[in-house]
């Protein structure tokens, strides 16, 4: 059973919040709540400026996660239970992550994939993605399993970031702290 909590209250976590290191579990019913909360994961992604969210990032352990590589307003997908099927290729490119503000790496993908999902209507699809979406897919479906983009980089490219992450981790610990 999903929890029901106050789609009005969720917000986008940050690194190094727990949940985005816990991994998500499948979502084994469809209904109108599910609607509800792709919407609302819709509008934060939108405010936020990103171009895809997963579960985990508004605290919710459920493998759900919405992309929309284009940023065009309303034309994101959704995608429940996914899993790549195929990997294919390899491709640096540059990533960031509404829950890592502020930091940006390059990351080593797949340049190809095969996904296999579940559509809000219930129905099952497989696609394949190439470029961009790949990467963007990728990077969601790994917060389902609980990984970072900042877990996937060279030691080199750590290095690089390793003050930028000190800085939010800081920031965790004093809202934390405040009681927020
Ligand atoms: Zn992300």
């Amino acid at each position: 059973m999903m929890e029901r909590p106050d789609l009005e209250k969720l917000a986008v976590i940050r690194y190094p919040d727990p949940l985005l290191k816990k991994p998500s579990v499948e979502i084994t019913e469809v209904d109108s709540f599910l609607d509800e909360l792709v919407c609302r994961m819709a509008e934060l992604m939108e405010q936020e400026r990103g171009m895809g969210l997963a579960g985990p990032q508004v605290g919710l352990n459920y493998r759900i996660v919405i992309g929309n590589p284009t940023m065009e307003p309303g034309k994101y997908e959704v995608l429940i239970n996914p899993v790549i099927l195929k990997r294919e290729g390899r491709l640096i490119g540059q990533e960031g992550c509404l829950s890592v503000p502020g930091v940006f790496a390059n990351v080593k993908r797949a340049e190809r994939v095969v996904v296999r999902a579940m559509r809000p209507s219930g129905e099952t699809v497989e696609f394949e993605a190439e470029g961009l979406p790949a990467r963007l897919w990728q990077h969601e479906i790994d917060h389902l399993d609980g990984a970072l983009f900042v877990d996937r980089l060279s030691t080199a490219a750590r290095i690089l970031i390793r003050n930028s992450l000190k800085e939010l981790e800081r920031a965790y610990e004093r809202d934390s702290n405040s009681g927020g």
